[in-house]
């Protein structure tokens, strides 16, 4: 069984994710820390739950979800996986850091492997679900838990908005079809833990996101 935790970093206000087992094994998702004192908590939460990070998977490479990507790659050594079509996005990372005027000491690392749409990701006995969501980012995708009953939705669907599309590679008529296809035809009650804002359900998204009415 996978437990999900939840962490808030940058002026962005991004949400970390750590999905952790009964092995205490994890997988850190969307790695945003910003600056050392928040790369720093989370590294010693990490070693303070004796967790032992498996992998970085990333729902998209915008800078606020890629911050905390070398840092943690560093502390760890444990591979970064992406969806291939956002490699044009991480290779812009470190362009589009300074247009919002961050810092980016470093270019971010390739990916070691690959995320698909056709491949399940696997954490000891169980199974994660991705979905490929173009739209916010020509590559974003979202991890589904089936049997925890939620997902990690990066910056696709909000709590009351969506991800917006006006970013390179973003278009709103291909998100709304993510939207529809991919994610309003999950279970009513699944839980969707965004990139941004409080967690909130696929039922409640249907009826009353002003977005997608
Ligand atoms: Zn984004
Ligand atoms: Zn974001």
């Amino acid at each position: 069984m996978i437990n999900i935790h939840r962490f808030t970093f940058n002026p962005f206000q991004e949400n970390t994710y750590l999905l952790t087992n009964e092995k205490k094994q994890c997988f850190i998702i969307d790695p945003g820390m910003y600056g050392a004192e928040e790369t720093a908590s989370f590294i010693n939460y990490i070693e303070k739950e004796h967790l032992q990070p498996l992998a970085v998977i990333n729902t998209h490479a915008h800078i606020d979800h890629i911050f905390g990507l070398n840092a943690v790659i560093e502390q760890f050594n444990i591979p970064f996986g992406l969806h291939e079509k956002d490699l044009p996005v991480l290779e812009n990372a470190a362009t589009a850091a300074m247009m919002f005027g961050f810092e980016m000491p470093q270019n971010p690392p390739q990916p070691d492997f690959t995320i698909s749409e056709n491949e399940p990701i696997k954490m000891g006995s169980d199974e994660i679900e991705v979905r490929f969501t173009p739209g916010h980012s020509p590559g974003s995708v979202i991890f589904y838990y089936a049997a925890g009953g939620f997902a990690i939705g990066g910056d696709v669907l909000f709590a009351g908005s969506v991800g917006r599309t006006d970013l390179p590679g973003g278009s709103f008529p291909l998100l709304h079809e993510s939207i529809t296809t991919q994610l309003f035809t999950l279970p009513g009650n699944t839980v969707i833990y965004p990139g941004h804002g409080p967690s909130t359900t696929i039922k409640e998204e249907k009826e009353s996101n002003p977005f997608l009415q």
